[in-house]
């Protein structure tokens, strides 16, 4: 396979072409963070990357991500970067800095950009650097990239994409300068040229130095194409030993990394630039498996691929797809445990891999002292990660599901249009419950009787569909999203969602996806890259049926949807014509028609089908039996309670409660 074939980058000799890509944990910031950041890379260097770039860490204070923001700046920073370094080191692994100026979209007062125009998505302008500033600035890059070096690192990324400061200095759209750093592109790129030459010559030549160049920036007035080609050409000839792919800018209305994205949807953009330098080119952007990967470098797209996430989701992911691919834990692309984590200020995890980033907490290697039988009561994301870690931990575990397959609330959602990839979550814990030879009781209901002989009993039995009670609600018309989403009822043409959480919107896009939609037309993205910044009109597809979305509370309808893919779901369906309506009192549904007050005012509309997604409520009725026998019990997931559950809670508290039966060493 060409993914493990060795490649030169620069000084570096790698052993396969899979780069960690950056990505901010928060560690950076915590107390004590960089031994943990030690423990982390260490993993996935042992795990097989083949080089790994660290989150994004400041020249300096302005450019830090937000007050307080990482950045390397002084000696005294040095020693914790040290840890880093060793650590990855010790397990033959090899890492670079990647140094961020966040420009404009830094999230604090003393921000600064080439031009003082506030971006879209921060509430704090910009203050235009001085000619001297500028200046400044590079010198501050060049610092930083020496002290990378006294700390260990074998080389370092710049990072010039996704709308950060270099970005903003190459587009007319956030450079308005008239000294020598804007106006022509000749100028506008000076700054990253500067900051390349000044670098290289304090590092010298044994020491990598990546460029993440924006190949799409997915705004208006963004780079045209020969503008990319040209600051390539002249990256490369002033010292860069390769370009990684930076697709879309932060701000840009378009997924660039969601679930929704195809695996390896912009790997076009990268292929695009091969042949014009001679230095390796890096594709990224929705490669969550190592087959993926393969089929990227064979098409001649790129000469590496770079893959975040999926290191979060599973450190080993390159060791084991050497071996068998069935074995890796897949990022599915939802964001809600790592990206979502870092905009609302926690640690960045994974919702398939709740260990990630808290590697001491549940270690890998434990075992538990003493061996118990341990039963688990329904295979939905709670009770198979509270099996798979409970057997990991040496336990006997029996399994029992009262269906004919494993994985509970997954088996709806893996059906919803862009969530296939829940797929490889299954696919996973079914591999793992062979593996770890759990004995598994399919169409089995678990009853008292049959959980007594245990010595634990772990209670994974979900939630129920909350009942929507109002005058003629019991019609043969309204119906739960369950028979919905299993294609047990026939939906009408048009349709009322009651209930505007995770599961209506899911609904939603389920009865509106459009089959024949193609990724790239429907958000607009030019293929051809002709015009600037990559955009075209975007075709979203036709829905074949009406669907109005109702909730009761005042709030942005879908408001509680993730932080980083929420405007995903709101945009796709606003497109599709769905209407939403807030601050709703239903009051009856007879003959075919709702009638329900929004904002005080009535109203009476026609509607075929009405799915009820009205939330759920906790299932657990073996508990109070079992606690009755005298039996230990733990109630995870939906069993334990129904309010703010999702799947990133359920794993975590499958994970949780596996340790806390085992006492481990
Ligand atoms: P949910 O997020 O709690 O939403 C329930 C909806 O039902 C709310 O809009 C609520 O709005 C409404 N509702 C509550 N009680 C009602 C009642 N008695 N009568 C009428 N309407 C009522 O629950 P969910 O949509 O079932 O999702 C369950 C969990 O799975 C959530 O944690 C969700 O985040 C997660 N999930 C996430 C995604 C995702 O994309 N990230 C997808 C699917 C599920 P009002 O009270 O304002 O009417
Ligand atoms: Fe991937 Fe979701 Fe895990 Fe993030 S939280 S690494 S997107 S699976």
């Amino acid at each position: 396979m060409l993914v493990y074939k060795p490649i030169t980058l620069g000084p570096l000799k790698l052993s396969n072409r899979i780069l960690m890509g950056s990505m901010h944990t928060g560690l950076e910031e915590a107390n004590d963070g960089f031994k943990a950041l030690a423990k982390f890379y260490a993993e996935r260097a042992k795990g097989g990357a083949g080089l790994i770039v660290t989150g994004g860490i400041s020249p300096n204070r302005r450019g830090a991500l937000k007050p307080g923001g990482a950045r390397l700046t002084s000696r005294r920073q040095v020693k914790d970067h040290s840890l880093i370094t060793d650590a990855v080191h010790k397990e033959g692994g090899k890492i670079c800095l990647q140094i961020l100026h966040g420009g404009r979209y830094s999230y604090h007062p003393f921000n600064v950009g080439p031009s003082n125009i506030k971006a879209a998505i921060n509430r704090f302008s910009p203050r235009s650097l001085s000619t001297r500033g500028v200046r400044k600035t590079v010198r501050q890059y060049s610092e930083c990239a020496v002290l990378a070096k006294e700390a260990g690192y074998d080389g370092i990324e710049i990072m010039g994409s996704e709308g950060y400061l270099i970005n903003q200095f190459l587009v007319t759209a956030t450079n308005k300068r008239t000294d020598t750093y804007g106006g022509s592109f000749e100028n506008r790129m000076r700054f990253a040229l500067e900051i390349i030459q000044s670098i290289r010559e304090k590092v010298g030549k044994d020491f990598a130095i990546i460029f993440r160049l924006s190949m799409l920036d997915l705004v208006n007035d963004g780079s045209s194409w020969s503008e990319i080609e040209i600051l390539a050409k002249s990256l490369e000839n002033h010292g860069v030993d390769a370009i990684n792919t930076g697709i879309g800018w932060h701000e840009a209305r378009i997924p660039t990394i969601a679930t929704l994205v195809p695996r390896g949807g912009f790997a076009f953009v990268t292929q695009k630039l091969m042949g014009s330098v001679q230095i390796p080119l890096i594709t990224t952007n929705r490669f969550n498996t190592i087959e993926a990967c393969e089929e990227a470098l064979a098409s001649g797209c790129a000469d590496m691929v770079s893959m975040a996430r999926p290191f979060l989701a599973d450190p080993e992911i390159v060791n084991k797809s050497k071996v068998n691919s069935n074995a890796v834990n897949t990022c599915i692309g939802c964001n809600q445990a790592c990206l979502d984590h870092i905009f609302k200020n926690k640690i960045a995890t994974c919702l398939v891999n709740p260990r990630a980033s808290h590697e001491d907490k549940w270690p890998r290697q434990a075992k538990a002292n003493v061996i118990k039988r341990v039963a688990v009561v329904g295979s939905g994301p709670a009770g198979l990660s509270a099996t798979i870690e409970a057997a990991r931990l040496g336990h006997s575990v029996t399994l029992f599901e009262s269906n004919a397959e494993i994985g509970g609330q997954f088996n709806m959602a893996k059906s919803i249009p862009g969530k296939d990839e829940f797929n490889e979550t299954l696919r996973y814990f079914d591999f793992k419950l062979k593996q770890l030879g759990v004995q598994v009781k399919l169409n089995t209901r678990a009853e008292i009787a049959s959980l007594t002989d245990y010595d634990q009993i772990i209670l994974a039995t979900g939630v129920k569909p909350r009942k929507w009670t109002i005058p003629g609600s019991d019609s043969k018309e309204v119906v739960s999203y369950i028979d919905v989403l299993k294609g047990n009822v026939a939906v009408g043409k048009r349709v009322a969602i009651i209930g505007a959480g995770g599961i209506g919107f899911d609904v939603a896009e389920f009865l509106t996806h459009d089959e024949t939609s193609q990724f790239l037309e429907e958000w607009g993205i030019d293929e051809t890259l002709a015009e600037r910044g990559g955009l075209k009109e975007p075709m979203p597809g036709q829905s074949n049926h009406h669907v109005e979305i109702f909730q009761r509370s005042e709030g942005k309808v879908g408001g509680k949807l993730g932080k980083t893919t929420g405007w995903i779901h709101r945009l796709q369906l606003k497109n599709k014509g769905v209407i939403t309506r807030k601050c709703v009192e239903y009051q009856s549904f007879e003959q075919g028609h709702l009638t329900f007050k929004e904002s005080g005012i009535e109203h009476r509309i026609a509607f075929d089908t009405v799915v009820v997604c009205a939330g759920q409520t906790s299932y657990a009725p073996l508990l109070d039996g079992l606690r009755a026998k005298g039996k230990s019990v733990i109630s995870i997931g939906g069993a334990l309670s129904a309010s703010k559950l999702d799947a990133q809670r359920a794993i975590k508290e499958g994970l949780e409660a596996a340790y806390e039966i085992s006492p481990w060493s």
